[in-house]
């Protein structure tokens, strides 16, 4: 499924420079991205969006109709969407700058040098094709269409309503019939703005300050604003992507200190991802979006120390303590605090926030 020709895409979206600032409306003009070179695929349609309102029936029916949102709820998403699309706008906006790339915070998030910024900033322009979402009562109108995404609660008392926080399903897979983003109880816990909880980060100086423990009926933790959420979950949603073939991302799985594969949802877990998967991780996309709110000093153009992963010295992919991010001062950042702020983060951003599933697509 994840055939990602990451060199085609490379070639394709030539990062252009000066570009104009960037706006948060619909129609966002993403050619000085070189967007536009992705997007000529006139057969992309317009996303409608939707939130299925009502009162769930009593008892379920066994479908995703049971997942019905309570008018509190409709509202924490439709803020959510709001506030996703300025994260992500943001995100792309610090993508911008040349030479921003050369930067530790970009090394630790999505692998330094040899990523173009311009694929990385296409995944947060999906986020920007999430228009304004009417209630339905209903999913029945919906099946089968690739051009419509929908919004749903997952109740209380289904099975891993309080594991998860989010699971996006999509026609013709798992034999889903519809494009549904749903949220647990937990994932709409937090109804804070990113940007309060990025105000957070930046003043106690740690990530974990953005994930407030929030509790649900018997279960608490870490909860991630909704916006951090749709952003994640936005990687798994066919309709808003150019090519859900090659833009389709899997939660990318990391070792844990048991020698156990587990799924990257941790923010020490996204930096220690080998190289590729950085960026195709969904997760580090939403810590990017946090961290360009909070910290945007430690993506500064040329705020990096040392020769890799820029210089002649090959980098060796894999684990966090064996990329090398490392060397002598070279850093020639020219934004106040930048080069202070990228010595600090020369053994990986600190901080830690260990976060439940992110669910593709497997409940
Ligand atoms: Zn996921």
């Amino acid at each position: 499924m994840r055939t990602i020709a990451h060199s085609v895409v490379t070639f394709l979206l030539s990062f252009s420079l000066p570009s104009p600032p960037l706006s948060t409306s619909p129609s966002l003009d993403l050619s000085s991205l070189g967007l536009s070179s992705v997007n000529i695929d006139s057969s992309i349609q317009a996303v409608s969006v939707h939130i299925l309102a009502g009162t769930p029936p009593d008892p379920p029916n066994g479908n995703f109709d049971d997942e019905k949102c309570s008018p509190a709820q409709v509202t924490a998403i439709r803020n959510g969407i709001a506030d996703a699309r300025n994260m992500a706008a943001g995100a792309i906006e610090l993508l911008k700058p040349k030479d921003m790339k050369k930067s530790n915070g970009f090394f630790w998030i999505f692998g330094g040098s040899t990523v173009d910024p311009a694929v990385i900033a296409k995944h947060f322009s999906f986020v920007l094709r999430l228009g304004t979402a009417n209630e339905i009562m209903s999913t029945e109108d919906y099946k089968n269409s690739k051009t419509d995404l929908i919004f749903t609660c997952i109740p209380p008392t289904a099975p891993k309503a309080t594991s998860v926080y989010a699971n996006t399903q999509n026609i013709g897979r798992q034999k889903s019939v519809l494009n549904l983003i749903r949220l647990s109880p937990l994932g709409l816990a937090n109804t804070e703005s990113y940007t309060v909880a990025a105000a957070r980060v930046k003043a106690l100086g740690k990530i974990e300050a953005g994930f407030p423990n929030k509790q649900v009926g018997t279960v608490s933790g870490p909860v991630p604003p909704i916006a951090f959420t749709i952003v994640h979950e936005v990687q798994h949603a066919h309709p808003l992507m150019d090519d859900p073939g090659r833009d389709f991302l899997v939660d990318e799985k990391v070792l844990d200190a048991q020698g156990v594969l587990r799924r990257a949802y941790g923010f020490q877990q996204i930096m220690q991802l080998d190289l590729p998967k950085k960026q195709r991780n969904p997760q580090n996309f939403a810590f990017f979006a946090m961290l360009a709110a909070s910290n945007p000093e430690i993506f500064a153009p040329n705020c990096f120390i040392g020769p890799a992963p820029l210089g002649p010295a090959p980098l060796i992919a894999g684990r966090a303590w064996v990329q090398k991010p490392l060397g002598p001062d070279t850093c020639r950042a020219t934004v106040p605090g930048a080069c202070a702020a990228c010595k600090k983060i020369i053994k990986g951003i600190p901080g830690d926030v260990k976060l439940p599933n992110f669910e593709p697509d497997s409940m």
